[in-house]
């Protein structure tokens, strides 16, 4: 197979193997299982959450959040435009619809923006949206002190988009802050389980109903009886297994990250047209992908640095492409606090100026050398 330093390979604990067998070995090869129920106690007690749920994936998590929320049929979700679209296609699976925000300079959903549209509805007397996500970019914790004040002042509930961000904290350290967040599971997750996801809360009630939904709505009876519709997105007992031999290393995972961008950022920062993406803005980031910003002195573009890396055998990745610029959504609604042709929004800065770079756990110092040598390069020829 050809080399190649990859974006966020799966990284390895060590005890996965050994987990899976026992996994097997306990006959438990089902969707539930002992090692689902550890896997959502360990959660907890990493995140501080008192109530979660393992699921089939983050996508899953988030449908379950929003059908929880009580969102349906022609209802309005706040959410930023610069996600993944697993982070907002499950607002379209309530058959509800999205209403994009710009994000603010750490890059997360603009919160003063949100709160200027939540006084305008009200005002107008219009329907308040029966949800906002808010997602934690690239690790970095959004603002979740002002998210939870939001929630308290308008009664709408907050899902923390935080698929990428296992392990970051608000302002005080405090991993747990905001009602209700889910996570991935994916392979380029800072955990993964190969595919699966987790709704953690404070509320009992939620998580309680998105478990009943996340197993077919089945009632407690003998027989098959169904009042609602439900889904199938438990998390296997196999997957399980693996999640618990991943989390059992997420600090020295974080260290890793946070080495991994600190030597970016000293050997690549000072370079002139040279950036990073902002860290730290609310709370402390897990920093899952560290990612590079060429600005308008730069010599060289994002996709021309792309390109000349992957000649080399590096993957890098642009920046999430923003969710109102995207064909699927053409025709929603859109929010920056810029005015229309002033500045560009930030989300679209982001996406136009960024390129994530190489941050894997595995990724060695000597792979990493060659990653910082062959942007240098680039940046001088
Ligand atoms: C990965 C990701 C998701 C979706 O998680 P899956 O487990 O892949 O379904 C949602 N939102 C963001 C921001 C993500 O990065």
């Amino acid at each position: 197979m050809k080399y190649r330093i990859h974006l966020s390979p799966p990284h390895l604990s060590g005890t996965e193997t050994e987990m899976v067998a026992r996994a097997m070995e306990s006959g438990y090869i089902a969707p539930l299982g002992p090692f689902v129920d550890e896997f959502e106690e360990k959660f907890c007690k990493y995140t501080g959450y008192p109530y979660a749920l393992a699921v089939s994936s983050g996508t899953a998590a988030l449908h379950l959040a929003l059908l929880a929320s009580g969102v349906s049929r022609g209802d309005i979700v706040f959410s930023p435009s610069m996600t993944f679209i697993g982070g907002v296609s499950p607002v379209y699976f309530c058959s509800a619809k999205a209403w994009f925000f710009d994000s603010d300079e750490s890059w997360t959903i603009d919160v003063n923006l949100v709160k200027e549209k939540l006084f305008a509805v009200e005002k107008s007397g219009a329907d308040k949206p029966k949800a906002i996500i808010a997602t934690d970019i690239y690790g970095m914790a959004c603002d979740y002190e002002a998210l939870c004040q939001i929630e308290k002042d308008f009664g709408v509930n907050v899902i923390v988009d935080a698929a990428e961000s296992l392990g970051a904290s608000d302002r005080y350290g405090k991993r747990n802050s905001p009602k209700t967040a889910f996570y991935s599971f994916n392979g380029n997750k800072i955990i993964t389980t190969s595919s699966g996801g987790m709704l953690a809360s404070h509320d009992k009630n939620l998580i309680d109903y998105a478990k009943h939904l996340s197993r077919q709505a089945r009632e407690p009876y003998p027989y098959y009886q169904h009042n609602t519709i439900g889904h199938n997105y438990r998390m296997s007992n196999i997957l399980a297994a693996i999640g618990i031999a991943q989390l059992s290393d997420i600090e020295a995972r974080i260290e890793r990250k946070k080495t991994i961008f600190q030597r970016y950022k000293n050997a690549l920062g000072t370079i002139p047209g040279v950036e990073f993406m902002p860290c730290g803005v609310y709370g402390e980031s897990n920093y899952w992908l560290s990612v590079i910003i060429l600005n308008s002195e730069s010599r060289i573009s994002p996709e021309f640095l792309r390109v000349t890396l992957e000649e080399k055998g590096i993957e890098t990745r642009p920046v999430w492409k923003p969710m109102h610029l995207q064909p699927v959504f053409s025709g929603a609604k859109f929010f920056s606090k810029f005015e229309l042709g002033a500045n560009p929004p930030i989300c679209e800065i982001a996406f136009e100026r960024g390129l994530c770079l190489p941050s894997g756990c595995g990724l060695s110092e000597a792979e990493q050398e060659f990653v910082i040598s062959s942007i240098q390069k680039a940046l001088y020829k």
